[in-house]
């Protein structure tokens, strides 16, 4: 780079492996020009390459149970230990880096992307967005209505033309309050009625152990904050279960099909489903059914739900690991910092024919 300096180049500079989401966010802030890169393939190949590797099946176990563990935000460690997920879901641009379908094009397709990515970001708008990256912007973007306080997720849904026919988040049904904006005082004190349900204000045990948990967050409480919570995370504490029936919210790809049949639209049979995340087991088997022939998705470890129910029987949806450029990225990349004809203009002085008078 010094060098460079020198000699009057530019430099590009890659920094090899952010561990943790703070770690990202801290040069996000700082740096207008930095890109959170990430780079994944389908788990499924993931899990080949490690064995080709000599890792064995425990090992590649223990290393995702490390990258992949729950984090306990009052643990210290959370805040410098590997986290994949929390990058995954900060990340700026996304390159996927599956199989390629020969020895000798290994690498094209990542070569391609990369190509792409270092032309835009020395000429911002040289090109503009692929159909992929305008429709996962949409889901991007509906990601951050979410009320749930543990993870916003964006869905979109499209026929196989790529136009749009119904987006959605994680959220309550309408008319339920956001868990985002209840509080655990209101609900002892009986205010924002509205806001809980007759369950949560009624039930002996609940609300027994309710108030022996409550005294957690005394100290934060009084700092001003809204002490919010997750009613699975309260339930599942009492019976001592790993219950998912009890989450209050829809998921994103769930409030996008549903969409269409409150509101009315067209069959999204041959469509597409866009995720910032990737359908849980509930979710792609709904997206199955419904005859969506593309899943795009971001976070590459869903769970069993590819194995399980996209590629059971014979209808099977495809799934894509979706590859391009997401929120300030997608702005950052593709708004022109002046208008090409201009460009052309100022750099190519007019020449004035001969023969017109002037
Ligand atoms: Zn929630
Ligand atoms: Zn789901």
């Amino acid at each position: 780079m010094i060098c460079n300096q020198t000699l009057g180049r530019k430099s590009l500079i890659a920094v090899d492996a952010l561990r943790n989401p703070l770690e990202a966010i801290f040069l996000q802030d700082r740096i207008t020009n930095f890109h959170l890169v990430a780079v994944s393939c389908p788990d499924e190949q993931r899990l080949i390459r490690l064995a080709l590797q000599n890792f064995s099946a425990k090992e590649i176990k223990s290393i995702d149970s490390t990258e992949y563990a729950n984090r306990d935000i009052e643990v210290e460690s959370t805040y410098s230990m590997q986290d994949i997920q929390g990058c995954l879901q900060r990340a700026d641009i996304y390159l996927s880096n599956p199989d390629g379908d020969s020895r000798v094009g290994k690498l094209t397709n990542l070569t391609n992307q990369i190509t792409r990515l270092i032309s835009l970001m020395k000429r911002p708008g040289i090109i503009t967005p692929t159909a992929l990256e305008r429709c996962m912007q949409i889901a991007y973007t509906a990601k951050l209505n979410s009320g749930c306080i543990s993870r916003q997720v964006g869905a979109l849904i499209t026929d196989n033309n790529f136009s749009v026919k119904a987006i959605g988040w994680n959220d309550t049904p309408h008319g339920h309050v956001p868990c985002n904006l209840r509080n655990r005082d209101d609900l002892l004190s009986g205010l924002d009625k509205i806001a809980f349900s007759n369950y949560e204000k009624n039930d002996e045990t609940y609300i027994n152990n309710f108030k022996e948990r409550n005294k957690r967050y005394i100290k934060i409480a009084a700092t001003g904050r809204n002490v919010s919570y997750c009613f699975k995370s309260e339930f599942n504490s009492i019976y001592k279960t790993n219950n998912q029936v009890h989450t209050r919210s829809l998921h994103a790809e769930e409030n996008a099909f549903l969409q269409i049949s409150k509101y009315g639209g067209q069959g999204i049979y041959g469509g597409f489903l866009f995720t910032t995340a990737s359908p849980c087991e509930l979710c792609a088997k709904k997206a199955y059914q419904l005859g969506i022939r593309k899943i795009f998705y971001i976070d590459p470890y869903p769970g069993i739900s590819i194995a399980h129910i996209i590629e059971g029987g014979e209808s099977n949806p495809y799934m894509e690991l979706f590859s391009g450029a997401i929120g300030r990225s997608f702005h950052k990349l593709y708004s022109p910092i002046m208008a090409y004809k201009d460009e052309l203009n100022a750099l190519a002085p007019e020449i004035v024919p001969k023969g017109i008078p002037a």
